[in-house]
């Protein structure tokens, strides 16, 4: 058996198989377009090409591809053969500098939200130098980002990295004027915790609402949930526990740190935890670890759910967005620090954030929205829909006393001066073990808890990213001509504390008493996408990121038109599988039931006329009661539905589709749960909540 250590990252062309194959000019070069942008020249791109062609083609790969991620949210890649016509009727392998750089799909049924018209479809793919490339079932993959020939952008990666071009630009100016001359860039980090559902793929398949959908779209309750709290941390069956084994192997070879796996709240609910890299990195890992464990469980005759909230009822999933920025001399700056000058420096970093999710609450919402998150935010088993932050009491209380001029800490009536006293040392396990705050301070990091399960993390990043350099731009711009740097570092911390202490709650976040004072303290609670997504387009917002040219104001509303579209599109197909289930499964089984149950009363009445039939009579009349109002609801539904398609206007549909499809769903979902529970089991054509969550 091999050890983990010699086969980890063995089809990744990372630096290691770098520094082996590349000739020291070209290897150098390389390493200047990964660590600083520098442009490739022809000649070094195509020494690259070919030793990364030559390592793949040993690994068994005959095809190379452009990897990425389009507005669709998941991976797409078109694969071409390296295999190229030689003398004497043989074939050669070939791959160019140009290949690797750039490609050219034909990319005109990708979602472009109008920046794209079909007589100009090409969009071009531009190699991601800073993720390495890897070989996956004989492919070659090239991590690129995606855009439309005038440079737009139209996909998730080509944002995400200008957004981290924009954050270290700010934090570059505020770490010169701390003088950390060594530093010359930061990245921002992150680890993303991925939850998951595993369902036996026989079941699964019976399951028309999971096949097209990825959710139940009915399911009467089991006898028993999640209320035992048994799964959560449970032991890992040994069918679940083979499919993570290879699941984790698969993923080391493909150099993804995955780290932790556990069961989690849910009956059939696990986790996957990698260690952090960088953003853009973790992203693309995030993307591979998604795909991997979807192909990976049919394999095993099972089905990895990643949908938002699979089963109503008990939890759904999310993703947790472990985020903090890093120093290319490894130092993390969220990490506080022990001299009074590590600590100011942390401490301006800490508020420029605290004032990052409170400018743009908004925007945080719309980075994590879906129609699939829409039903777990808010709904006590996920943060609620309104932002706020989670910092400790500990740091809660520096901020205090800097922001009252109280004293602090042992020496009670010293006043805390930034850059001139040291913060008290807090221990790292009291920071946070409150798991219902959307933005929690977790000792050295943040994690953002609002992501759906599916999500990519690219645009929640994304936001992040810009919001954080907008604050510590204008922090820089006030430092910068400041004549008494540190009074006016204690100034400008104090100022913000002040005005942005509202977002801060330490509390429980499930609460509803919390949304009732979030409302009082001016909050933003946008609880469906659709809300969400309207404040994409406000002034404020698109200012924010043209400043730092991470999307253009035509990107950000093609964006929003994409957004709006997906939703409907997506709520429009669970409509018309409930639509089809209902009429061509459930109804037709129920009046089969229902006929079984009157031949029975009049047979029991031949035999004796006043024979009991209770049960019988009873159940027919529920029978009767919930089939007319799940009957009368199907058609109202069927209505609404093709009504939609006569709605122009994106914003008017999507209201359209939350107000009216949605309702008339819950209704019709709500009789077709009760007719489940007076059924016999064997008539009922769907398998169980029981047999999908206890099955495995
Ligand atoms: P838990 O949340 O279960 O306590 P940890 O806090 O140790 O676990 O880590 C959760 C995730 O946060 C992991 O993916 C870890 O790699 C990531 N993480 C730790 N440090 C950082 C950092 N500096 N930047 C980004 N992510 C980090
Ligand atoms: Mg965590």
């Amino acid at each position: 058996m091999k050890l983990v250590s010699e086969y980890f990252g063995c089809n990744v062309f990372n630096d290691e198989v770098m520094k082996e194959r590349l000739d020291g000019e070209v290897y150098a070069s390389l390493k200047r377009t990964m660590e600083h942008g520098r442009s490739l020249n022809m000649s070094a791109a195509n020494a690259i090409a070919n030793a990364m062609k030559d390592w793949a083609v040993e690994k068994g790969a005959t095809h190379y591809t452009h990897w990425f991620q389009p507005m669709t949210g998941i991976t797409a890649e078109k694969h071409d053969g390296f295999i190229a016509p030689a003398a004497g009727g043989k074939a050669i392998m070939k791959f160019s500098g140009k290949e690797l750089v750039c490609g050219e799909p034909d990319a005109s049924s990708f979602p472009s939200g109008g920046l794209r018209a079909t007589f100009e479809a090409r969009g071009y793919t531009a190699w991601d130098a800073t993720s390495y490339a890897f070989v996956k079932d004989d492919v070659l993959y090239i991590p690129t980002a995606f855009c439309s020939y005038g440079g737009e952008a139209l996909d998730k990666k080509t944002p995400l990295l200008r957004s981290m071009e924009a954050i270290n630009k700010q934090v570059m100016r505020v770490l010169k004027l701390f003088g950390n001359e060594d530093v010359t860039s930061v990245k921002t980090t992150v680890g993303a915790e991925q939850e998951y559902f595993l369902v036996d793929k026989d079941t699964f398949t019976k399951r028309k609402d999971l096949l097209y959908t990825g959710r139940t779209l009915f399911g009467a309750k089991p006898p028993k949930g999640q209320e035992l709290e048994d799964h959560y941390f449970g032991v890992i069956k040994p069918r679940v526990q083979a499919f993570m084994k290879e699941l984790n192997e698969e993923l080391w070879k493909l150099g993804v740190l995955a780290k932790t796996e556990h069961n989690e709240a849910a009956p059939s609910q696990h986790e996957l935890a990698p260690i952090f890299d960088t953003t853009n990195i973790a992203a693309d890992h995030n993307q591979l670890t998604m795909d991997i464990m979807q192909k990976l469980a049919k394999k095993h005759n099972l089905v990895c759910l990643l949908h938002e909230k699979p089963f109503a009822g008990v939890n759904g999933s999310g993703k947790h967005n472990n985020w903090s920025i890093s120093t290319n001399t490894g130092v993390n700056l969220l990490e506080p620090g022990e001299t009074p000058h590590d600590n100011a420096q942390f401490l301006l970093f800490l508020t420029a954030i605290i004032k990052a999710v409170d400018d743009y609450q908004d925007l945080l919402r719309i980075s994590v929205a879906s129609a699939g998150n829409d039903h777990r935010l808010g709904a006590l088993e996920a943060p609620p829909a309104v932002v706020s932050m989670f910092l400790g009491t500990e740091l809660t209380e520096i901020l205090e006393a800097i922001e009252t001029d109280a004293g602090y800490g042992a020496k009670e009536k010293e006043i805390l001066r930034i850059g001139v006293h040291t913060l008290p040392k807090f221990p790292k396990d009291t920071t946070d073990r409150n798991r219902t705050s959307p933005f929690a301070f977790t000792g050295n990091k943040f994690e953002f808890r609002m992501l759906g399960s599916s999500a990519s993390i690219s645009d929640a990043n994304t936001v992040l990213n810009t919001a954080v350099a907008e604050v510590l731009k204008q922090f820089a711009d006030e430092l910068e001509t400041a004549s008494d740097f540190n009074a006016a570092l204690h100034e400008l911390i104090k100022r913000t504390i002040t005005a942005h202490k509202r977002i801060i709650f330490n509390g429980n976040g499930y609460d509803d008493k919390w949304i009732a004072e979030a409302k009082k303290r001016g909050l933003s609670n946008l609880q469906t996408t659709p809300d969400a997504l309207a404040h994409f387009t406000d002034e404020k917002n698109i200012a924010l990121f043209t400043a730092h040219k991470v999307y253009t104001e035509r990107e950000i509303r093609s964006r929003f038109e994409i957004l709006m579209e997906s939703y409907c599109k997506l709520i429009h197909i669970e409509g018309r599988t409930m639509v089809d289930m209902a009429m061509k499964d459930i109804l037709p089984a129920i009046d089969k039931y229902a006929k079984t149950l009157c031949d029975t009363i009049l047979s029991k009445r031949a035999v004796c006329a006043d024979m009991d039939c209770t049960y019988e009579t009873e159940t027919l009349s529920t029978l009767s009661t919930q089939m007319k109002i799940a009957y009368e609801t199907t058609k109202d539904l069927e209505k609404e539905l093709c009504a939609a398609t006569k709605i122009v206007n994106v914003s008017k549909l999507a209201q359209h589709y939350k107000k009216k499809v949605l309702g008339n769903m819950e209704k019709l979902r709500e009789s077709v749960d009760i007719l489940e529970t007076k059924v016999s089991s064997e008539i009922w054509p769907f398998p169980t909540y029981g047999e999908l969550l206890f099955g495995v």
